[in-house]
């Protein structure tokens, strides 16, 4: 990979934009505090500059009530030339701005008498400060204008040399500081969101892993309830529904294939009789109703299917009105009685009272039937299969069918809802595997379930509750 590439993959990284902020907040942040530093700082120097200018006109002021203006001029020449008549300056004035005297003025002759500060003074009679910047100089001056006595101004100027100069080192601090500081803003912004993102990375190399084929993989889990953990918990969870999906359709698959097999050997096989046989137009007569029964069969599964699929896509699907179910399974008692009795069964209908549901007619007449034609095929003679109904307080009406036969094993009543599970048992009885996923199925598009009690050789007991006025919600 070209650097030039590295460099644009690096740039659409999350954790270089993180970086970024980061870096870029820390920034800002130690601009502002600088900013608020350096404004303090300043204020604070020139605060003591004003300070020292307003205890010299105090002192002058004293000095000319006491011994009069020659002794100021003195006191000026003297103090100038000891604090550096570079430094400081100072001009007497009388009330109408001419200069009385002053001290060495050959440094600071670019400063003259403002007339806007002398009348400032003498409206308010208070100190007026100014700052003034002289063209090609460094450093500013401030310059304070003071009454000092009757008649008398005093202008006093002070360079600000400390003034600058600390805000030259300050300024020096400052781009060390931040060139300093941007570069550890980066490095450990770069580390922290490295460190917080290196689960995702695991996340996303798992993904590529699986999306390559192996479904087993699992994103390894911290167990430091972080958000991380969570979105890996949350994808192996995602993951186990996928492979359970993936394997749930594979078996399906392989369960219709090998159903599907058979009837169609058969119908090859009656076809290949048919060809090569010298048989009469009864055998063939036999032969084709053999036919029309296996292809029935097949239609039956297909079809069967299709409305199981139909009736897991939702309650939309449903053409539901108000039915009476009592009198729906008495009927289908009546229908399988004869049955029963053919195979030395007793059936047993307790649907005395009328009990009212909302649902839809043929489907639930076919999962009643389902369930009925179940208990009378697998329960040996003499046995007896008991089909009731009742309302529940809440609501709901059980429909619950149970036999004396051989029951279900607890590893078989784990797989008997699903689509052309078949318990080894009754492979020798005629079936498609379909009957209970459709009653799942049926049961479950009406918001309601179905159970199963059994004991192995104790008999079955299937349940099915369903509320009398389902809701209008999607199957899910
Ligand atoms: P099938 O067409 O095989 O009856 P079902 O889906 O209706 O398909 O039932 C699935 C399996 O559950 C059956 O093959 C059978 O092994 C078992 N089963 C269902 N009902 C009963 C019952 N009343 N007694 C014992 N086994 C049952």
């Amino acid at each position: 990979m070209s650097l030039k590439k590295k460099i644009t993959d690096i740039r659409h990284t999350l954790a270089f934009r993180l970086t970024l902020w980061y870096a870029g907040i820390f920034m800002l942040s130690a601009c502002l505090a600088f900013f608020f530093f350096y404004l303090l700082i300043t204020s604070v120097i020139r605060q003591q500059t004003d300070q020292a200018l307003f205890s010299e006109v105090r002192a002058f002021s004293s000095i000319l009530s006491a011994q009069g203006p020659e002794a100021v001029k003195r006191q000026a020449l003297l103090e100038s030339q000891a604090a550096g008549e570079k430094k400081i300056f100072f001009r007497l004035l009388y009330i109408t701005g001419e200069v009385f005297s002053s001290s060495n003025m050959s440094y600071w002759r670019d400063i003259g008498v403002s007339r806007a500060a002398v009348n400032r003074l003498l409206d308010s009679r208070e100190p007026v400060f100014d700052t003034i910047s002289v063209a090609d100089r460094k450093h500013n001056v401030r310059v304070l204008y003071a009454v000092i006595g009757p008649g008398m101004i005093l202008q006093l100027g002070q360079s600000m040399e400390n003034h600058t100069r600390i805000i030259e080192v300050f300024r020096g601090v400052f781009i060390t500081t931040m060139v300093i500081l941007f570069a550890l803003a980066v490095v450990v912004g770069w580390f922290m969101a490295r460190r917080a993102l290196v689960g995702v990375e695991t996340v996303t190399r798992t993904a590529r892993r699986i999306s390559a084929g192996s479904l087993e993989e699992r994103v390894p889990v911290k167990k430091q309830a972080d958000e991380i953990d969570q979105l890996a918990l949350t994808f192996n969870q995602m993951l186990d529904r996928i492979e359970q999906l993936v394997t749930g359709i594979k078996e399906m698959s392989d369960n219709i294939a090998h159903d599907l097999k058979s009837p169609i050997t058969r119908i090859r096989g009656i076809a290949e009789v048919s060809m090569t046989a010298d048989a009469s137009l009864k055998d063939y007569e036999s032969m084709a109703a053999g036919t029309i029964e296996e292809c029935d069969r097949l239609l039956d599964m297909i079809n069967t299917m299709l409305v199981i699929s139909r009736t897991e896509a939702g309650v939309n699907q449903l053409e539901c009105r108000q039915l009476d179910i009592a009198h729906l399974v008495r009927d289908a008692c009546d229908i399988f009685q004869s049955a029963a009795e053919d195979k030395g069964l007793t059936l047993v209908c307790s649907a005395d009272r009328n009990i009212g549901l909302y649902g839809d007619l043929r489907l639930i007449q076919r999962m009643v039937a389902n369930l009925l034609d179940n208990a009378i095929k697998y329960t040996p003679a003499p046995g007896s299969v008991d089909v009731s109904v009742s309302a529940g307080a809440d609501q709901s009406v059980a429909i619950t069918v149970s036999d004396t036969g051989p029951g279900i094993s607890a590893r078989d009543r784990e797989h008997i809802f699903e689509r052309f599970y078949r318990c080894d048992p009754s492979r020798s009885q005629p079936g498609t595997g379909l009957g209970l996923s459709f009653a799942r199925a049926v049961a479950r598009a009406h918001n309601g379930k179905i159970t199963v009690a059994s004991v192995p050789g104790g008999g079955s007991t299937f349940t099915v509750t369903l509320p009398k006025n389902p809701p209008e919600v999607d199957f899910g």
